[in-house]
């Protein structure tokens, strides 16, 4: 935990996971300074904990911060943070393939002041929590038509608090209808993809990797970016570019959209059986038979678990 206060980051600490105390005017609470990072620590099979790329993390967290009117965090405040919170939580890194400890950084407004205005001052903070291994079904997800989650020159590049809290209700809609995640479009038409809840998305057409270009109004993924890099790694084609909701649903009824699937930090890859437009599920080709998507997550996999060599230098060890 570290404040920002007079214009300068003070002395961190590192607390026992609790409580913390706020007052009910907390600038954060009411006007949505707050932002925050998803990241992971894994274990190699020497034993050792490295992070996955969390450099690029610091750099995302900070063009959230830019957004947000909120101070920059200084790259050794991140990475020490890190390290030092990792020592002492190294017994929560599991052993086993596919298990890693989620990790959370974040920065919210801490002024106690009611008026509309950027803070003075602001809180860092760093938690971990482990997680198991994915075993997430295939998913069925819903292309949605109306509701926008960021608009152009909005904050949806940024990994702002209130761009999650204005998707929950498109999204609870969509899952009353049995369907586990909506895709977003874009706000002024509603006719190109944008990405999911808290995923990239992408699509293999006639052997090529296609996903939406990155731009102001999606999150700029970690994952995503990786995939299309062990994507180019094994020899793919790859297309980041507009991708117009008919496209998707002409290539399923032509056959020639084989694969579709979901990039995060959570799932790695997830991959989506059904996609519901208008009134229509159009089912996917089965699971084992997308080689692209396959290949691409056992790749990822086994750099991100130290079985592979780490030829783009993404795994930060932690010295113990
Ligand atoms: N889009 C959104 C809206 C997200 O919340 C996430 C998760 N951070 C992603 C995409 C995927 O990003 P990453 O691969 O960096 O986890």
């Amino acid at each position: 935990v570290v404040d920002y206060k007079d214009g300068a980051w003070q002395t961190p600490e590192i607390l026992p996971y609790g409580d913390m105390m706020m007052s009910p005017a907390t600038s954060a609470i009411h006007y949505g300074q707050s932002i925050f990072e998803g990241m992971k620590a894994y274990r190699n099979p020497e034993g050792e904990i490295q992070l996955f790329r969390p450099l690029e993390n610091f750099k995302r967290l900070n063009l959230s911060a830019e957004r947000m009117c909120m101070p920059e965090i200084p790259e050794a405040l991140f990475m020490d943070g890190l390290k030092e919170l990792l020592k002492l939580d190294a017994a929560w890194v599991p052993p086993t393939e596919g298990c890693a400890l989620y990790i959370r950084p974040f920065m919210f407004a801490t002024d106690d002041f009611i008026g509309v205005r950027p803070s003075d001052t602001y809180r860092f903070v760093i938690f971990t929590c482990p997680v198991g291994a994915y075993y997430g079904v295939p998913l069925k997800v819903a292309i949605e038509p109306n509701y926008a989650r960021s608009v152009e020159g909005g904050a949806g590049f940024a990994k702002a608090a209130g761009n999650y809290g204005s998707a929950l209700l498109p999204a609870r809609k969509m899952q009353e209808k049995g369907y586990h995640q909506l895709i977003w479009t874009d706000a002024k038409e509603h006719k190109y993809i944008e990405e999911s809840g808290t995923m990239n998305i992408m699509f293999v057409i006639d052997g090529k990797l296609v996903t939406p270009a990155v731009s102001n109004t999606i999150l700029n993924g970690i994952t995503r970016a990786s995939v299309l890099q062990v994507a180019k790694d094994l020899g793919y084609t790859v297309e980041e570019r507009k991708v117009a909701v008919d496209e998707i649903i002409e290539a399923s009824q032509a056959g020639t959209l084989q694969e579709a699937f979901g990039t995060g930090t959570a799932a790695t890859i997830a991959q989506i059986a059904i996609i519901h437009y208008n009134g229509t599920d159009y089912t996917l080709p089965a699971i084992e038979n997308r080689e692209i998507s396959n290949k691409i997550a056992t790749a990822l996999d086994a750099i991100k678990t130290g079985q592979a060599t780490d030829t783009h230098n993404w795994m930060v060890k932690i010295e113990a």
